[in-house]
């Protein structure tokens, strides 16, 4: 035997009491616009890690997102993007397009990227089977829309059939009304509402930092108690927000760890799941 062939032994024999851990165990991941808009290669290897974690056991559940993907469609349209307080208005029209993009696109690239392994991951959007009850945040802002109720069936019955949910975050109100729910936020509920073991947050950049602009002041560990001190000292800014508000929300409700990593890293997923040291930051209750 090959002293490589050895070596891939051992990767797997150190991957062992992980996967025994987190057999049938749900962990929700979020794939964010970000990460997403890397290169190709990126999005393959995401989807490889997801079919792995599939195939020792654990039941994935996508969730993305695709800020950036709107804005690019919205400027080849030549619609001028406007905000009210730092929050992007969502008329009718942009509604539209991020509908189109988030679900038309977005979801499809992912889930097409999936079934290169095999017929497993079905796209699905907070529309179907009534996953996600949306209202209007505030008049001003249009269809940007809260998380007013998950009903997480459809997402538990595509589990049990051994299927890889992935969620695109459009919403719709009790009178069928669409709106567009950011997908830090919904991630954070689905994993509540469904009692996930880990909630995963692929972002672009390494995990939370002390200083926004210092890559030496990354939080490995915090606890949901520090991490809210963290939050009113003003650490947090911009889209780190509402990852981290849903960071505390999902373990209070009992998820038991949430993660923020860099989801450029090749492989972000399967370091962090089958290795002792994990990376990125992890929130724990
Ligand atoms: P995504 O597409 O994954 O939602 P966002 O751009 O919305 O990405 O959020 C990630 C960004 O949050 C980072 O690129 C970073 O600029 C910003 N950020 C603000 N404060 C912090 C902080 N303290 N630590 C890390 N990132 C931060
Ligand atoms: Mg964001």
């Amino acid at each position: 035997m090959t002293e490589d062939a050895a070596a891939k032994a051992d990767v797997l024999v150190d991957a062992l009491p992980y996967i025994r851990r987190f057999w049938g165990k749900v962990v929700v991941v979020k794939y964010g616009g970000n990460a997403i808009s890397g290169e190709d290669d990126d999005l393959a290897r995401f989807a490889q890690d997801v079919v792995l974690m599939r195939s020792v056991g654990m039941r994935p559940v996508v969730v993305h997102g695709g800020g950036p993907q709107i804005g690019d469609l919205m400027q080849r349209l030549g619609k001028e993007p406007e905000f009210h307080e730092g929050l992007r208005v969502t008329d009718a029209e942009t509604l539209d397009i991020a509908r189109m993009v988030l679900v038309g696109k977005v979801n499809r690239d992912i889930v097409s990227a999936i079934n290169v392994h095999g017929p497993l991951a079905v796209g699905l959007s907070g529309e179907d089977a009534g996953l996600i009850t949306a209202s209007a945040r505030s008049p001003e802002l249009g269809f940007v829309g809260d998380v007013e109720n998950i009903n997480i069936g459809i997402v538990e019955r595509l589990l049990s059939q051994e299927l890889i949910p992935v969620v695109a975050t459009i919403g719709a109100d009790v009178l069928g009304q669409s709106y567009n729910i950011n997908a830090d936020t919904a991630a954070g509920a689905l994993a509540a509402a469904i009692g996930a073991e880990k909630l995963v947050y692929l972002t672009n950049i390494e995990g939370l930092r002390r200083d926004v602009d210092d890559p030496e002041s990354l939080i490995r560990t915090v606890s949901a108690d520090e991490l809210a001190k963290l939050v009113a000292e003003g650490y947090f800014e911009g889209g780190m927000l509402p990852k981290v508000a849903s960071c505390l929300m999902a373990v209070h409700a009992g998820v038991h760890q949430a993660h923020i990593l860099d989801g450029r890293l090749p492989h972000a997923l399967l370091l962090e799941i089958f290795t002792p040291e994990g990376i990125g930051t992890m929130v724990t209750a």
